[in-house]
């Protein structure tokens, strides 16, 4: 991990607290009972990395950034941010492959009508989601036809002006030739979400998402390296990024009772890997040698600290030297950086 991109986002994790701190407040105050997931997030989120391991060179006394105790909470700023790195790292060179050998890639959003409680609308969506592509064995042979694999993200959001939630899906799949099948997902997303919220009315819709593309331009054609880029870091931000200025605080404890044990991003298809399963759990290093990036010596000594202590003083990264190509996991493409910079940016 790499010790800019960590201390660029604690002061977004310190906001994220201060918030969490003052929904709890309040909700005391107000004799909310059932506090007690919101509770475990906000010292999650405040304990996160308050344990940093340090190197010290021996020879020029420089602090080097090793490892740290993350909290691995979604609403984690930090953590989110690792995670959105570690999918992107994995998910932009496969959908890529498939590019390259012809295959064709849409990103599509699932919604639903919003509705007053996060519960009802995550149930729908995903009770929807797996009638469409399990469940109901028509939904399922036609979806499993069009799209032969993709990755499924879910997005929360409350609704600007509705104060409802609005939690949707967003899709990026992958078809083995060019059809105009537009009108068919739709109608099977319409009619899985009419099945499972046991109603006529049509309460779910589709819609084709642009990407932007070369040169800043918006496009619906996902077709090279920079479009498919942009088009994951779409689809990872969503769930690896919240937006808390306008949730009350009635609302981060409907989202932290709600974030608990679901799931809100999965690969399918062919895009699933078996590896998938603990995309969440950090990439080993493994390196031959840590070198100090400052006068080049060898010799360190082990010191230990926290995040907010380390904001005071220099700490740097090491020079790594790595034993394969391989193990430089954490190494991103210059592109994804760029691009994932710009959405993490605040
Ligand atoms: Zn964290
Ligand atoms: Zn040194």
């Amino acid at each position: 991990m790499s010790w800019d991109n960590v201390k660029q986002r604690n002061p977004q994790r310190r906001y994220v607290t201060s918030k969490l701190r003052h929904a709890l407040d309040e909700l005391t105050k107000n004799d909310v009972k059932g506090l007690s997931r919101i509770d475990k997030v906000y010292h999650k989120v405040d304990d996160c990395m308050a344990l940093v391991n340090l190197y010290q060179c021996q020879d020029c006394g420089m602090l080097h950034f090793d490892s740290a105790l993350y909290c691995k909470n979604k609403l984690c700023p930090i953590c989110a941010y690792l995670r959105a790195r570690k999918y992107m790292s994995v998910l932009v060179p496969r959908f890529n492959r498939m590019l390259k050998s012809g295959y064709k890639i849409n990103f599509l959003t699932l919604t639903i009508k919003d509705t007053k409680t996060l519960t009802e609308g995550l149930n729908i969506l995903k009770k929807a989601w797996r009638y469409m592509t399990d469940r109901d064995p028509f939904s399922k042979s036609t979806f499993r036809k069009m799209f032969i694999g993709g990755i499924y993200a879910i997005e929360i959001k409350k609704g600007k002006y509705s104060g409802l939630w609005h939690p949707h899906i967003h899709l990026l799949v992958v078809k083995d030739h060019f059809s105009k099948d537009f009108d068919l997902i739709k109608g099977l997303w319409e009619m899985a979400c009419q099945k499972v919220a046991n109603t006529t009315d049509k309460i779910g819709s589709v819609d084709i998402r642009g990407v932007k593309g070369k040169n800043n331009r918006y496009t619906n054609n996902i077709d090279d390296l920079e479009s498919i880029t942009s088009a994951v870091v779409e689809c990872v931000k969503y769930v690896t990024k919240f937006s808390f200025d306008n949730f009350s605080s009635f609302d981060l404890l409907e989202l932290c009772n709600n974030l608990y044990n679901s799931r809100l991003f999965s690969t399918f298809g062919c895009m699933r890997e078996s590896e998938d399963e603990d995309i969440d759990n950090d990439y080993k290093e493994v390196v031959k040698k840590l070198v100090c990036s400052n006068c080049g010596s060898l010799e360190f000594d082990s010191v230990t600290s926290t995040i907010d202590k380390c904001m005071n003083v220099e700490v740097r990264d090491f020079d790594k030297q790595y034993l394969s190509d391989k193990e430089v996991v954490d190494g991103l493409t210059a592109l994804m950086e760029v691009l994932l910079k710009k959405e993490y940016e605040q």
